[in-house]
């Protein structure tokens, strides 16, 4: 059995939540990240058989039983997980029920999951039927995009246009453009099963008034699509009030699309 600190999966983790810490995208316990584990490299570091806890969820997950999660705590600060990822996170197993899971490593002193579990269970479910390569489920709070929450309506379409038009590769980098949810109570099953819904479709999800969530096959895809839509949002916020000289238009949308080959959400360019 090899040391699970020296994991890859455990080593990426800690990267990552710092990098995002730096990024001021995760001030205090805000943020949380679940990425889906391949088994068979997870027992070259644990012994699966070995549960330290069940714990219940609250909710059925049972789509998702047996699968294998690193997850951030709850309450956790991304600034420590680096310091001592063994309290600071954990990886856990989906019970067969459905609605408990089977702790392997970490969380301890009595450390948990992530509250808004339901909304990352129901995500990588969600994801898996559209993409079975999805792994990774981010949430932030990066301040242009929440910025863009209190000002810009909040319509998927209408919202996809404006971050498409300020950056001429997002619509390369997210074609099926973005989902926006108005504000709702955090850490909640209903929140989760909104959002579950709207990504289905997109690969982001806003939540209007609070922050983003980002799927992706690994922690570089998710953290780069985030990282994307935040660097939009604020050339939007930057220009928001300034007369626009010139922008970019639809057919110029399409021409990009065209170029790389790609297909933007269908009806949602005006080429007429
Ligand atoms: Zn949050």
């Amino acid at each position: 059995m090899y040391n699970i600190f020296e994991a890859p999966f455990v080593k990426e983790m800690c990267e990552i939540t710092a990098q995002m810490y730096r990024m001021g995208w995760d001030e205090r316990n805000g943020g949380n990240i679940s990425c889906r584990l391949d088994p068979q490299l997870v027992s070259q570091y644990l012994d699966l058989n070995d549960v330290k806890r069940v714990l219940p969820i609250g909710f059925d997950a049972s789509e998702a039983k047996g699968q294998i999660f690193i997850v951030t705590g709850t309450g956790r600060y991304f600034r420590n997980v680096e310091k001592a990822p063994q309290d600071n996170m954990g990886i856990f197993r989906v019970a067969p029920c459905g609605n408990e899971i089977e702790v392997l490593w970490g969380f301890e002193g009595g450390g948990r999951p992530t509250s808004e579990l339901p909304t990352h269970l129901l995500n990588h479910i969600e994801r898996q039927k559209v993409d079975p390569e999805n792994r990774v489920i981010l949430h932030c709070h990066p301040a242009n995009t929440l910025a863009m929450t209190f000002v810009h309506e909040l319509d998927d379409k209408a919202f996809t246009k404006t971050l498409w038009r300020m950056i001429t590769e997002c619509i390369v980098v997210f074609p099926e453009g973005i989902g926006v949810l108005p504000w709702m109570v955090c850490g909640t099953l209903e929140i989760g099963i909104a959002t579950a819904k709207k990504i289905h479709d997109y690969r982001a999800v806003i939540w209007g008034q609070h922050g983003i969530f980002g799927a992706g096959r690994d922690l570089d895809e998710a953290f780069g699509l985030v990282e994307t839509i935040e660097k939009a949002a604020e050339i939007y916020i930057k220009i928001m009030n300034t007369p626009i000289k010139q922008s970019i238009t639809d057919k110029e949308l399409m021409a990009v699309c065209e170029s790389f080959h790609l297909t933007p959400h269908e009806g949602w360019l005006d080429l007429e």
